[in-house]
């Protein structure tokens, strides 16, 4: 057998992560691998945890990637605040929902699950009675930004209500941050973890997290040890935290930092506020594309994500057949539906890089083209030019 080198194709990634990558960041990643106890390096690492601060909004210490993909994230909270007993609210309105509950089961702690239909909010109301229901619940676990459904759910409002009975939040922004409000400290979140590849574009490994002082004292006074020895903040703040000396914990994934380090210069540079405008701006000309050609949105306008465009698929028409001529006829990725939505949406993406007019035109462009080929009951000839005069209002 011969193997030779691998080349990707070139595509264009609009479903729901990861989304594309900037030269910049792919530029970074490629420079030279340096000890990961180098002082240089760990200069960069100090630059990155005071960047990711200003991403998450907040001045919480413990702040940093966690060394692997957003589901890493999640664990860490859960397995770093939850022991074995504890109750833990759930509320559910969609796959990452589900995924907190068997997190919560495997902690040894017992969930209470709060659950909404997939493709609406997070119901106020059901969580105020579940933490009626179960006062001594330990934490309220929950997804801000759901991108099985594309529903943005009130994180501050669910923040609060948990801080006023008494219970830690834990907080799923992975597709949030960067492309909507992430305001840590002004929601007075305590566990929040987030990651890489949706809005922050860079390639997929890494998960951003920040944890309050109140839940870094929940962990400092565990009765339990932490069952997973990787994921144990007490050890791995040695080594992020650089205060006491840096001690050895895992080998941090050197390059794969250097490009988070550079994706989050050029949010910096372009500003958080200017990166959610940018964002809520071009879901409306896609959204007023999309309408044009007669296609419905599955979220309510209120309840919707600008990142993540949930798309009911028009009657009679293969989901998967678009997606694949998208795929072979443009080079264009979006997302199928998952769960009980399988077949029936589809997932349109527009992440961080991928959250452009060129994005934009392309995918309406190139999604009617299909849909008529496959003779969709469509209009055609009007998305592209409403999604443009949205722009140019
Ligand atoms: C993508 C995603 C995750 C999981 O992240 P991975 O990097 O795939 O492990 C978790 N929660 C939400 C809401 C996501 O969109």
């Amino acid at each position: 057998m011969t193997v030779s080198s691998f080349q990707p194709p070139a595509r264009v990634l609009m479903g729901p992560g990861p989304s594309d990558v900037h030269p910049r960041v792919l530029a970074a990643t490629a420079r030279p691998t340096v000890g990961h106890l180098d002082p240089a390096f760990s200069a960069m690492m100090d630059e990155i945890k005071s960047l990711l601060r200003y991403a998450f909004q907040t001045e919480n210490a413990l702040t940093f990637p966690v060394s692997a993909p957003g589901s890493a994230g999640m664990e860490a909270c859960f397995v770093n605040l939850i022991e074995p007993g504890d109750t833990v609210i759930v509320a559910i309105n969609g796959v990452f929902g589900l995924r907190m509950k068997e997190n919560v089961l495997r902690c040894g702690a017992t969930p209470v699950v709060v659950e909404d239909d997939w493709g609406t909010a997070i119901s106020l109301d059901k969580v105020a009675q579940a933490f009626r229901d179960n006062p001594g619940a330990r934490a309220l676990a929950f997804v801000h930004a759901e991108t099985s459904t594309g529903v943005r759910s009130d994180a501050k409002a669910l923040c609060t209500m948990a801080a006023e009975s008494g219970a830690l939040s834990i907080v799923d922004t992975v597709t949030g941050l960067g492309g909507i409000p992430v305001q840590v400290d002004d929601w007075g979140a305590d566990a929040v973890y987030s990651g890489t590849q949706k809005c922050l574009s860079c390639p997929p490994g890494l998960s951003p997290v920040t944890f309050s002082d109140r839940a870094a004292d929940v962990v400092r006074n565990r009765k339990t040890p932490v069952q997973s020895w990787f994921l144990d903040l007490s050890l791995v703040m040695g080594y992020w935290d650089g205060s006491g000396g840096r001690s050895y914990h895992h080998t941090a994934p050197v390059n794969a930092l250097y490009g988070l380090h550079e994706a989050l210069v050029m949010l910096r540079e372009e500003g958080l506020e200017a990166a959610w405008a940018r964002h809520d701006r071009l879901h409306h000309a896609l959204v007023t594309g999309l309408q044009a050609m007669g296609l419905e949105m599955l979220v309510d306008e209120d309840h919707r994500l600008p990142q993540l465009n949930a798309v009911c698929v028009p009657e009679g028409v293969d989901e998967a057949a678009v997606r694949k001529a998208l795929l072979d006829d443009y080079g264009i990725e979006i997302g199928a539906g998952l769960g009980a939505l399988a077949g029936k949406v589809w997932r349109i993406g527009l992440m961080g890089q991928s959250c452009t007019p060129r994005h934009v035109t392309l995918c309406l462009a190139a999604l009617e083209g299909t849909l008529a080929r496959f003779q969709a009951n469509i209009a055609t000839g009007q998305a592209v030019a409403a999604a443009q005069r949205a722009l140019a209002a």
